[in-house]
């Protein structure tokens, strides 16, 4: 057996779409495709207004440029995510205030987000991790109580919801991803979503390197010039035909990906009662995407062990993130280790199990049978407790 951890899947119309888009003889951005993605993500997310991008990173950096920043401004993020949510504010001199996170959904902790505030900070970027909602309620309201914006960093987050909102519809702006690992995928790209009406007619001219093309394809001005900043964040047409295959295919995928989860949590669940390892956790008013099946370890030398021996099995289990704050980047802010110990402990003692479309239920099992020979029947000393 040969298990990756990840693996792409074609589930529907993928290659008709993609084969259409060049019959159409327009595959640069803003297509056909584009438009059906758009309308597909406004309609079923709730969302006023969403704009394909070529990644979630760069709908991330237009965040930045929409909100307004400067260099020396601070952006509150978790140390606790991938480099892209810090980095897109950092890139252009705002720096990135680390926040701890929740031990149980590994959310950044709305509760540590107050004592950050500074006269500099402009925005809280929450990142939902496995597709498990932050505290949006919570957040929301520090944001409007102090003046700052808020940009969900929802790349794991599509098709998930925090109460009766689906994530990215929440803050004044979101960015979704689909990168070959996310949910739905067409290899590289991301959109950016815009709750906040101000914010619309600006992120168009952005995402068109400036200028007010978007207005002159449909109309509204002669001649299309250089208005605004902006760069180039549109992808291809036919990168949107095969995204919209994906998107027809969401009732289906959902449902592959919660039963890959639950048969995962079902046949583990004994090794977490007897504290061998926990399980993810999710509040009863979220409901998850099914992103990813993470389970925590006792200790870190465990996870490593666990990790080794099932890679010498064939089976691709990883685990991330090296948390951001103790990165060399983040040396370099002036953080270290010891800063934000849940992060670091967590970080420590994560593994992630191959999750695919396709993975099918024997080697599920086989995955299954390995870590339960790995865990062995003893009941551990240190139990996994939540506090
Ligand atoms: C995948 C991911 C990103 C980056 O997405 P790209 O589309 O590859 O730029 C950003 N943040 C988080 C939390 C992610 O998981």
């Amino acid at each position: 057996m040969n298990i990756p951890f990840n693996k792409p899947s074609l589930l529907g119309n993928e290659l008709q779409y993609a084969k259409e888009a060049v019959g159409n003889l327009k595959i640069s951005g803003d297509g056909v495709f584009t438009a059906k993605c758009h309308e597909f993500m406004e309609e079923k997310f709730g969302i006023k207004k969403v704009l394909l991008t070529t990644s979630c990173t760069h709908a991330l950096e237009m965040g930045f440029l929409l909100f307004n920043l400067s260099a020396g401004d601070e952006v509150i993020v978790p140390s606790y995510t991938f480099v892209s949510t810090a980095n897109a504010f950092y890139l252009r001199g705002v720096k990135p205030v680390f926040v701890d996170i929740r031990p149980d959904t590994l959310n950044l902790d709305e509760k540590q987000i107050i004592s950050k505030i500074t006269k500099k900070t402009k925005a809280i970027c929450p990142v939902h991790y496995a597709g498990v909602g932050c505290e949006m309620d919570t957040i929301m309201k520090i944001a409007h109580q102090y003046g700052l914006f808020v940009i969900e960093d929802a790349a794991q987050g599509v098709n998930a919801k925090y109460k009766d909102k689906y994530l990215g519809a929440i803050g004044h702006l979101g960015a979704y991803s689909f990168h070959e690992t996310k949910n739905y995928s067409c290899g590289e790209g991301g959109a950016i979503l815009i709750n906040d009406e101000q914010l619309i007619e600006r992120a168009e001219i952005i995402r068109e390197k400036g200028t007010n093309r978007s207005k002159f394809f449909r109309g509204e001005v002669d001649k299309y010039t250089w208005v605004d900043i902006g760069s180039s964040y549109l992808p291809s047409d036919l990168l949107a035909a095969y995204l919209y295959a994906q998107f027809e295919c969401r009732e289906k995928i959902q449902e592959i990906r919660r039963n890959i989860f639950e048969y995962y949590s079902e046949n583990l669940a004994e090794h977490a009662e007897r504290g061998q390892l926990r399980l993810p956790y999710i509040p009863s008013d979220r409901s998850p995407n099914y992103h990813m099946f993470y389970i925590i370890l006792p200790s870190a030398s465990e996870r490593d062990r666990i990790m080794y021996e099932l890679k010498k099995a064939g089976i691709l289990a990883i685990f991330h993130y090296l948390p951001l704050h103790t990165s060399p980047m983040g040396k370099k802010m002036g953080y270290q280790a010891g800063d934000l110990p849940i992060t670091e402990d967590l970080a420590a003692r994560i593994l992630r199990l191959p999750f695919y479309n396709t993975l099918t239920r024997g080697e599920q099992d086989y995955i299954i049978a390995h870590l339960k020979k790995l865990l062995g029947h003893g009941t551990r000393e240190k139990s996994l407790v939540l506090e």
